[in-house]
């Protein structure tokens, strides 16, 4: 797993030089082989996520392997992530096949709860060498079978995220500042003020979850105030589906996967090359050197 690395240093990298990492939710073989070329074209640090559901579909040995075999021909350093992940004894298998970046995603608990099982991932993590996101506030919306519909009080607040920090040696936090999963039926209002608060509270790099459909100058708002990770999965999705449905439409009796799926791929290339952009990750991976 020459090529498989943890997020540490790269979010750090961006918190200290004000962009962020884009964080791709992949599915499949195409999905990875989009978000790597199109990385690779534009020199940016990448971040490939899976959630339970991601990896039980495609398989955590498989994943690994696609994604370690194109990043040494590309000559590539890649994370791969542990999204929205609960189980202390699933994220320890993840581990031992090699993954190096996990989220501990224990928002749902009271913050005690939260704090507990944070601190017991994170010792475990830190043992092996993987870099741990943990999460405080809820973002309504789905993803994959993590549904929340309705919370009183979804927002993170400044002070419980640095309790959570102070407590657990974490080294990144999901933060939920209006942001949601899915689709969003009209603009979201971003909470600046409160993204701001925690930023000068917590000294970790800071993550947006939810960020689809998201203005890009309120995502580039969110990285000047603090934001170093910016997860993409539902327009990735969309791009995949939507290119599928119209060549269908078209062209209802064609059976090649290779036909239908490049075009997917070039859909899904433009969405990629586009958050690497509006993140400012473009050419990072030089001054690494
Ligand atoms: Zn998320």
């Amino acid at each position: 797993m020459n090529h498989i690395i943890n997020s540490s240093y790269l979010l750090n990298h961006a918190r200290k030089f004000g962009y962020a990492v884009p964080a791709f939710n992949i599915h499949n073989l195409e999905t990875i082989q989009v978000v790597l070329t199109i990385a690779k074209e534009l020199e940016s640090p990448v971040i490939l996520a899976g959630t339970p559901g991601t990896y039980s579909y495609a398989g955590v040995q498989q994943i690994i392997a696609i994604v370690e075999s194109m990043a040494a021909e590309n000559n590539q350093q890649v994370v791969v992530h542990l999204d929205h992940h609960h189980d202390f004894d699933d994220i320890h298998n993840k581990i031992r096949a090699g993954i190096r970046s996990a989220m501990i995603d224990g928002s749902a608990m009271p913050l005690k709860e939260n704090i507990a099982i944070t601190r017991k991932v994170t010792e475990l993590c830190h043992y092996y060498g993987c870099s741990v996101e943990a999460e405080i506030g809820q973002l309504v919306g789905q993803e994959d079978d993590l549904i929340i519909d309705d919370v009183a009080d979804p927002y993170t607040h400044p002070e419980d995220a640095r309790l959570l920090v102070e407590q657990t040696n974490i080294d990144s936090l999901a933060v939920a500042i209006g942001s949601a999963h899915g689709l969003y039926k009209s603009t979201p209002k971003l909470d600046y003020e409160r993204l701001q608060k925690i930023a000068k509270l917590v000294d970790i790099p800071l993550v947006l979850h939810g960020a689809s459909g998201i203005p890009d100058s309120d995502v580039k708002k969110c990285i000047e105030l603090g934001i170093s990770k910016v997860n993409v999965a539902t327009d990735l999705k969309l791009s995949f589906a939507e290119t599928l449905k119209s060549f269908f439409l078209e062209k209802p009796g064609s059976t090649d996967p290779r036909e239908y799926n490049q075009l997917a791929k070039a859909a899904m290339a433009d969405v990629v090359r586009h958050k690497i952009m509006t993140c400012g990750s473009a050419g990072r991976i030089y001054s690494f050197k």
